[in-house]
Order: structure tokens, then C-alpha cells, then sequence
């Protein structure tokens, strides 16, 4: 199986206020994530999930080791471009996700999708909207949605951009678990390599 992320001595260390340092968020670590795998990160609060998941879209950079995504290295700025085309990433908090007044069009939002043909937009967004239990919700304001609502809104973004890498911080902690299930499963269908959902 081909390696799709993989750290190598991955050390992170927040920068501190002048005089003061702060302890390694990450020390040394080294995993291997296969292409077509589920990969769950599980540690307490402050442990550095978080951390992690922002190396695997070069939001961080490493202080020492490396990190590889599909080989790439995420400190060649010449490959950041590509690296975030390869990645879709949702966070816990639904409010700072949303990008525009309408449900749809916020679902539709991304650069990867300007020149793809209407119609096969219009489609992608149905089957993303449906895959979360949000398509009846196409046409309504996203801020006016509930925070769960918001959360399925910014998952069914990834879903419409279909990266080969998706990266969920806690993405589910807002749903209730009936929303989690349905989110579990149409993950499941991507990870299977389905182009629709
Ligand atoms: P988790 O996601 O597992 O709760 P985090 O990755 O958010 O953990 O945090 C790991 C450590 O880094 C914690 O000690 C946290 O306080 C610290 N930390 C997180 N974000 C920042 C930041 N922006 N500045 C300084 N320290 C931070
Ligand atoms: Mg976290």
C-alpha cells in the first residue's frame, strides 16, 4: 500500500512571549499513514491533536523532523498549493467554517471548483448536501443554521472537493448521533474510492 502521510521525528513547539518557552507541543513523532486507511488520533485535551492535524495541511510547519504528504514535503513552499489541493480539513468549531449567505453556495465554495460546468456543480452539491441529511437546507442561510447544522455544512464542503486526504478535527463532537452515523458512513463510501456519494 502506498503511503499517503507520513512524519518523521515530527517536533513542534509553540512560539512563547519573549523570555519565556514553552514545552514541545509534539516530540518526535513518526508514523506512516497507508493511502485508502482510517487513521484516529486519540489523546486528552492538550495532548496535540490538533497540532498534528494542522501539519498534515502545512497550516504548521515543522520545527524539527519532517512531514510528507503523497511524498511532498510540507516545508517546500513551491508545494503548498498542491499539498491543500490534496487535503480537505473541517475543525471543531462550525462558526469560523462558513463562507457565504447561502447553504449551497457555501457547499460550492472553493477555487477547485471554478470552471467545473454547472450542472455537474449543481450535482455535486446535491449528493454532498444529501450525504450529511442537509438537502432541504440548500437554499436557507447558513449563520441561521444550529451549530450541528453548521458542522454538516463544512463536511459536505470536503465532500464536494473529494480530496484524496481528509483531515477531521474532532469534526463530529458538535453532531448529534444520528448525524454522526450518517457522516461515519458516507465517509466510509469515500474512503472506498466512490466518486459519487
Ligand atoms: P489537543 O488538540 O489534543 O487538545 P492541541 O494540539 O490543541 O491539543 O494542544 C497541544 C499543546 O499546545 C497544549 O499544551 C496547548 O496548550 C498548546 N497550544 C495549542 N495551541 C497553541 C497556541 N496557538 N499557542 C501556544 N500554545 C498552544
Ligand atoms: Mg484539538
Amino acid at each position: 500500500m502506498a503511503v499517503m502521510i507520513e512524519t518523521r521525528n515530527l517536533t513542534y513547539t509553540y512560539p512563547a512571549p519573549e523570555g519565556e518557552t514553552n514545552p514541545p507541543a509534539l516530540r518526535d513523532v513518526s508514523v506512516q499513514i497507508e493511502k485508502g486507511s482510517f487513521t484516529v488520533v486519540l489523546g486528552h485535551n492538550g495532548s496535540g491533536k490538533s497540532t498534528f492535524a494542522k501539519h498534515l495541511n502545512a497550516v504548521l510547519l515543522p520545527c524539527g523532523g519532517a512531514v510528507y504528504v503523497d511524498g511532498m514535503d510540507t516545508r517546500d513552499e513551491k508545494l503548498l498549493l498542491e499539498i491543500r489541493r490534496r487535503t480537505g480539513m473541517v475543525f471543531q468549531n462550525p462558526d469560523n467554517q462558513i463562507v457565504a449567505n447561502v447553504v449551497e453556495e457555501d457547499v460550492a465554495f472553493g477555487p477547485e471548483n471554478l470552471g467545473v460546468p454547472t450542472e455537474e456543480i449543481r450535482r455535486r452539491v446535491d449528493d454532498a448536501l444529501a450525504a450529511v441529511g442537509m438537502e432541504k437546507f440548500a437554499h436557507h442561510a447558513p449563520h441561521l443554521l444550529s451549530g450541528g447544522q453548521k458542522q454538516r455544512i463544512a463536511i459536505a464542503r470536503v465532500f464536494l472537493k473529494n480530496p484524496p486526504i481528509l483531515i477531521l478535527d474532532e469534526a463530529t463532537s458538535a453532531l448529534d448521533n444520528e448525524s454522526e452515523i450518517l457522516v461515519g458512513q458516507s465517509l466510509e463510501k469515500l474512503a472506498h474510492g466512490r466518486t459519487t456519494l
